[in-house]
């Protein structure tokens, strides 16, 4: 269970999530509920040690595997070992060479205050369902300054000279503008940090950050929890896992590392800089395609509590 945002307890009651996107009321007396702390804009002058950081790790449990690879990478359990890899990242002080990008022991990047990840484990114990409301509530209980969904991408439409990393950010205020801001910023740096390795790299016409709005509406964001996080959140796509060369990459720890580290460097520049960041960076645009669904199936089920 997790207790959303806006813990107003109106007569004494909170709403709740479980894993499965359920939603139930619990008496505030009964539960062990932190308001969340007050809003902080990143930026320049901002203090590193001061934020908190969701990573969510895209996709999991028997009936979400994500995309796959003709040899049988699922997607669930590399976007796992990727999100584990920022953890570990964040989880120790470091330096970046901000010429190469390469990232070093030292001490000029504390360690955030809190790394809160919405799936938990190694390999299988990792590997169980997660909703996409339930993602978006950790992010939005913990009022963190940031929340980034790792993904990999599958179906692209043509062979690209670039890495084809595409971000989705938030279209509503207002988050829409810090979201932007993180997707182009993250685009930069998985250009930077994959270019060095050989692929047939593929992608879409447009590479870069990104946004679908809902055809339904017109109005409302496509991807759901891009539109139930009340945080700064973006969706990375990171490599094509259906594209066999970079499939390859996917299963390698130095291409692990180099999306891990691509997630890091942007997270640092978000939240310690003004940069709006160099890729390019696309207006919301209604989207008439199937992405997929990420969420929680009708048979979702909550996994056993240990202790
Ligand atoms: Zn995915």
């Amino acid at each position: 269970m997790f207790a959303g945002r806006g813990l107003s307890a109106e007569g004494g009651w909170v709403r709740v999530f479980h894993m499965c996107d359920g939603v139930a009321w619990a008496r505030s007396d009964q539960l062990a509920a932190q308001l969340p702390a007050p809003d902080v804009v990143v930026g320049a002058g901002f203090d590193f040690a001061d934020a908190v950081i969701v990573i969510d790790p895209g996709h999991g449990g028997p009936g979400n595997i994500g995309g796959s690879s003709p040899d049988g990478l699922v997607e669930k359990e590399v976007n796992l070992e990727i999100a584990n890899r920022v953890r570990d990242l964040l989880g120790e002080p470091h330096s970046v060479d901000w010429e190469t990008g390469t990232i070093l022991t030292g001490d000029a990047i504390p360690v955030p205050a809190s790394v809160i990840l919405t799936r938990v484990g190694e390999g299988a114990t990792g590997d169980y369902e997660a909703g996409l409301d339930f993602r978006a509530a950790v992010a939005n209980a913990a009022n963190a300054h940031a929340m980034i969904s790792i993904h990999n991408n599958a179906g692209w439409e043509i062979a690209t000279e670039l890495p084809g990393s595409d971000v989705y950010y938030q279209s509503q205020a207002p988050v829409y503008e810090p979201s932007r801001r993180l997707a182009t910023l993250l685009v930069e740096e998985f250009r930077r940090g994959f270019s060095a390795f050989q692929a047939e790299w593929v992608g879409t016409y447009e590479l870069g950050a990104k946004s679908r709005i809902s055809p339904r509406d017109g109005v409302s964001q496509y991807y759901g929890v891009l539109k139930a996080s009340t945080v700064p959140t973006v969706i990375a796509e990171g490599a094509y896992i259906n594209n066999p060369t970079e499939a390859a990459l996917l299963r390698t720890p130095e291409f692990q590392h180099a999306y891990a580290a691509a997630v890091y460097r942007a997270l640092v520049r978000f939240m310690t800089a003004d940069d709006p960041g160099g890729a390019p960076s696309f207006d919301p645009e209604v989207w008439e395609g199937f992405a997929g669904r990420g969420g929680a199936r009708d048979e979702c089920v909550i996994p056993a509590q240990e202790g």
